[in-house]
């Protein structure tokens, strides 16, 4: 899948998540959010399936080093709140997810080269989950500025 669909999809996970349990989260959080999403593709950039499928970044193991990283980083600055940790490690395990789907991954490179998942989501339908990422994240945002714009007049 494409950048746009392994950031924002877990955004506006994490947006109806928060509110349905009653964690909302802030602005930053989401760019945070946002970027963990993304992560496995900037820390490895590819244009090909073979690419991904010699790719560090998309497995289970590079998901071990990269969240278990943040976390400890996380935690000396102590910045960061636990809930906003939790929904990081989901968007870097939703890519990982959304990758399995749409091509397969990698799961223990590079212990092993073993390739699980499958071509479920052909690459012709990318662009449009891109599309339709965006906009819905266009609608929440200003649907949120609009509440939020709402309450304090
Ligand atoms: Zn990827």
């Amino acid at each position: 899948m494409l950048i746009g669909t392994h950031a924002l999809s877990p955004v506006v996970i994490s947006v109806f998540g928060g509110a349905l349990l009653k964690y909302p989260l802030k602005g930053r959080e989401f760019v945070l959010i946002a970027c963990m999403g993304a992560a496995p593709d900037l820390l490895n950039p590819h244009l090909s399936l073979a690419a991904r499928h010699s790719s560090w970044s998309h497995s289970l193991v590079g998901f071990a080093v990269v969240i278990g990283s943040f976390f400890v980083v996380a935690g000396l600055i102590r910045k960061v709140r636990v809930r906003v940790l939790c929904w990081s490690a989901f968007a870097y395990l939703w890519h990982l997810t959304c990758d399995w789907f749409s091509g397969g991954i990698p799961y223990l490179y590079p212990i092993r080269k073993d390739l699980i998942g499958g071509g479920w989501l052909s690459s012709a339908y990318w662009l449009y989950a891109d599309a339709f990422f965006i906009l819905l994240s266009i609608m929440i945002w200003k649907y949120k500025s609009l509440v939020s714009h709402q309450k304090s007049a």
